[in-house]
């Protein structure tokens, strides 16, 4: 049984569809001259590492104090039929060993690298960037800092997080840290698992959910040298943008190397300071994107 079980784990096969990633061609060809895309200006604008700690005092007493903290899952479970961009296949599973038959069970799992909560490195709109396999560790912790637009966001469903929302939280709270993961609160998740509630379109068919400002995403790169940034919607992008395919907000976050997670969970239940934040997904090579595990430890 117990040899059974680890199998299980070893087992486990999952295969992507290899999917065009959304908008990019798009993006590329309407704001091409905007976005450093060589692998040069790449270097250049990954964020500044930090110096590795040359002090060896064991962190089990940080654990200790970190376990007594709240724990929040900022990521949705997924399954077939979750909400998912229009030009995406639904995801599918297939048992290829099953416990009657086989003593342990594997399942083959096929979806596109953007489905649920999931991560978008640099490579997913810029060829040259960086590909999941190429975002150290380093970068999966990080303060993990709030900003809501929410109650703006209830009232005019195209609000974009601005400048002056930056400017806002640090007049709160103090300058926002190096290398930290900056995540758009506007409620959005908790219309979550549906899809007609998310996308909130028009007549028209024209979409309309809150989106990151390029301003604002140029101040915390550039100012702040923010390691990613998330949000709960399924754009970077205000949904009045993505109507008419474009996609500048996302093209500029990952043009300058930056990752991003989307369709977060729980962000509502985040404080707006003071938290760690762990952005967890794996390490396909070349790697365009990937479903995430996202949480953060939050006092
Ligand atoms: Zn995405």
């Amino acid at each position: 049984m117990r040899k059974n079980k680890l199998f299980v784990l070893s087992a486990l096969q999952i295969s992507i569809a290899v999917a065009p990633c959304f908008g990019a061609a798009v993006a590329k060809s309407t704001a091409p001259a905007q976005v450093p895309v060589s692998t040069a200006t790449a270097k250049t604008s990954e964020p500044k590492k930090a110096q590795p700690a040359a002090d060896k005092t064991p962190l089990w007493d940080t654990y200790r104090m970190l376990t007594g903290k709240k724990f929040v899952d900022m990521t949705h479970p997924f399954q077939p039929g979750i909400p998912k961009w229009s030009g995406f296949p639904d995801e599918k599973r297939k048992k290829i060993y099953t416990y009657a038959r086989d003593g342990f069970s594997a399942t083959k799992y096929t979806f596109v690298g953007q489905w649920g909560t999931h991560v978008d490195p640099p490579s997913h709109f810029h060829e040259g960037l960086r590909s999941l396999d190429d975002i150290p560790v380093r970068e999966m912790v990080a303060p993990l800092v709030v900003i809501n637009i929410s109650s703006r966001a209830a009232e005019d469903p195209d609000a974009r997080l601005t400048v002056d929302d930056v400017r806002a939280w640090e007049t709160k709270y103090g300058r926002i840290p190096p290398r930290a993961f900056v995540v758009k609160r506007d409620d959005w998740g908790k219309r979550w698992p549906d899809n007609v509630l998310m996308q909130n379109s028009d007549v028209k068919g024209r979409r309309h959910f809150p989106g990151w400002s390029v301003d604002a995403l140029k101040f915390l790169v550039l100012e702040r040298n923010i390691v990613a940034i998330g949000h709960e919607t399924t754009d970077t992008d205000p949904g009045i943008t993505v109507s008419d395919d474009r996609y500048p907000a996302e093209t500029y976050i990952l043009g300058e190397n930056r990752y991003q997670i989307e369709l977060l969970a729980n962000v509502d239940e985040l404080p707006e300071y003071g938290g760690l934040a762990f952005i967890t997904f794996p390490r396909p090579v070349g790697g365009t994107g990937f479903p995430a595990r996202v949480f953060a430890i939050v006092p």
